[in-house]
């Protein structure tokens, strides 16, 4: 009787490790946000840069001494090159959305891998080499999050999301940050076309959250605020017996 009760604590114990060792797996191939006590918070400005909604941000953004995380697409940088040269003069993160914003889980591997490199080339003329991707839509399979990581990057998500791009009134924008954010958020906004509500809610956000005692990083700086819990280090401990 007594064996049988260790046998099934044992079956208990594998099962919980083994759920814990797919989820911390499953973080490590995107990263939606950081488990932290610091009261931490990454802003990050996808589509851009847009001739009038982004200076309209990098405004705000001085103006209140926040460094974003601003994932561009290729041929808007070509676009706005000035802008874009600002974005990085400011100090800003900047993370790849590939070139032109294509669903990419429907690309073929060759149309794919462009995507990637057209906008790294062109990012490249001001910054240095990107080492974030976001994927356009958040939509991805195995085949991008292979192609990413074997291009030197990591695939960012967001945890926060007032969907600012179907342009909600400003204060539904602001409600939906304020009410979702917890430390080690991601925040996901947009500055890829006009009108947006995103310059009138952001810096209020801002004022808000500082407010709450939150301080702005980039996502990079985010990642360094990861805190492991122990039981998460017994399942890479299991793992690595493998
Ligand atoms: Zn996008």
């Amino acid at each position: 009787m007594k064996r049988f009760h260790i046998m099934l604590y044992a079956t208990f114990l594998l099962t919980v490790i083994s759920g814990l060792t797919t989820n911390h797996l499953a973080n490590d191939q995107t990263i939606s946000g950081v488990s932290t006590t610091d009261k931490v918070v990454a802003l990050t400005i996808d589509d851009g840069p847009h001739y009038k909604v982004t200076p309209q941000i990098l405004t705000i953004l001085k103006e209140k001494q926040v460094r974003a995380t601003f994932f561009v697409l290729g041929e808007n940088v070509e676009h706005c090159p000035q802008i874009f040269a600002q974005e990085v003069a400011d100090g800003h993160e900047i993370g790849t959305h590939t070139y032109s914003h294509k669903t990419l889980s429907k690309l073929s591997p060759q149309k794919l891998s462009e995507e990637f490199d057209k906008a790294e080339k062109v990012i490249r003329t001001t910054a240095p080499k990107p080492t974030l991707f976001r994927p356009p839509g958040g939509f991805y399979n195995s085949q991008v999050l292979a192609l990413a990581h074997q291009k030197g990057y990591q695939v960012v998500l967001w945890s926060v999301d007032p969907q600012d791009w179907n342009r909600p009134p400003t204060q539904e924008v602001i409600d939906k940050v304020l009410k979702e954010v917890k430390p080690g958020s991601i925040i996901l906004l947009h500055d890829g076309q006009y009108p947006l509500p995103t310059p009138q809610a952001l810096g209020v956000i801002i004022d808000r959250l500082r407010e709450r005692g939150y301080e702005f990083v980039t996502v990079s700086e985010l990642l360094q605020h990861r805190e492991m819990l122990p039981i998460f280090n017994m399942g890479r401990k299991w793992l690595s017996r493998f």
